[in-house]
């Protein structure tokens, strides 16, 4: 009853005091991205996603992430349209499928993005997964994209560092983002390492380890030190590693808490202990691993 009560809490004083002031940081070239949006892996009904979008940008969100593998971009457009927020504040995010890498299958799969969205342009578009052979080609044929604009910016996802050393070799562009599952439970320092040393911003998938350990003795303590749920907990240290948090959910309470996050700090000495719960968990493949 008690975390009921601070969930409802939360929803009334977010309402009552108007939007969360949600951060915002500059990427590489010069644009801002807010350092937090929802996820929207497996919402795909049109209304499950006018109503998750409605409370996102009720509390505040600005950043929606979704890709092409989703099946949700028509959906995410029309609710976009929907919506009273204007276009320009809105930071939309969609992805490369797998099968869609090369020079010209990439350019084909960006104009069906943007068809599926029925938009001009798209904030971020980003290469979903490196797959072998074609990375090259498709970088190149993201370039072009952002040279028109049809891209506001470019970017990664489950780069690994040895991915990162070739795309950096070879780019024009560098990337501005690089989307890697990251959490205490799955932190790969070197991709954050180099991302930082190349100026390039980590942007957190499963930031919340899908919830899987919210019930893990050090999270538990954390929520009582800090007065903030598991969820709380995981996405504050996600930002304190400067990452961008992009947590999934289709509820509305659950929207509202997860933006909740700017009120508190975790202390230096937790984000260590914290850091030492890493075990390299996985909800999807590990980049490392797969080719
Ligand atoms: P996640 O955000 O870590 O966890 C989502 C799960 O947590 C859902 O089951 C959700 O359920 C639940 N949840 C959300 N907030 C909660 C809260 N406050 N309390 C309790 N439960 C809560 O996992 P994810 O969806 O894998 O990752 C987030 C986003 O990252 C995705 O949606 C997608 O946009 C992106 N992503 C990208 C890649 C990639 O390869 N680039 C891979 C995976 C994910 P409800 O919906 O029922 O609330």
């Amino acid at each position: 009853p008690f975390t009921v009560y601070c969930l409802l809490f939360t929803v009334y004083r977010l309402q009552k005091e108007g939007k969360m002031p949600i951060k915002k940081v500059k990427m590489n070239n010069g644009i801002e991205i807010p350092l937090l949006g929802l996820g929207t892996y497996a919402i795909t009904s049109q209304t499950d996603v006018e109503n998750a979008l409605s409370a996102a940008f009720e509390a505040g969100y600005r950043l929606i992430d979704s890709a092409a593998a989703y099946n949700n971009e028509k959906q995410i457009g029309k609710a976009i349209k929907k919506s009273n927020v204007p276009r320009e504040e809105i930071f939309l995010t969609t992805k490369l499928d797998n099968w869609d890498h090369g020079y010209d299958n990439a350019l084909r799969a960006f104009d069906e993005s943007l068809k599926n969205l029925d938009m001009e342009y798209v904030d971020l578009y980003l290469v979903h997964w490196p797959i072998t052979g074609k990375r090259k080609e498709t970088w190149k044929a993201f370039e072009k994209i952002y040279k028109e604009g049809r891209a506001k910016s470019i970017g990664v996802s489950n780069y690994t560092v040895r991915h990162l050393i070739e795309l950096l070799d070879n780019a024009e562009v560098i990337p501005a983002i690089n989307q890697v599952e990251l959490n205490p439970f799955c932190y790969p320092k070197e991709i954050l390492k180099i991302c930082k040393e190349n100026n390039i911003i980590v942007e957190a998938y499963t930031p919340l380890a899908r919830t899987h350990k919210f019930m893990h003795p050090l999270i538990k303590e954390m929520t009582q030190k800090y007065n903030k749920t598991p969820a709380q907990v995981l996405l504050r240290w996600g930002v304190q590693h400067d990452a961008v948090v992009i947590p999934k959910s289709s509820r509305r309470e659950r929207i509202f808490e997860n933006a909740d996050i700017f009120d508190f700090e975790i202390s230096e000495g937790d984000m260590e202990t914290m850091n030492k719960l890493d075990e390299n968990l996985r909800s999807s493949e590990d980049p490392n691993e797969i080719e």
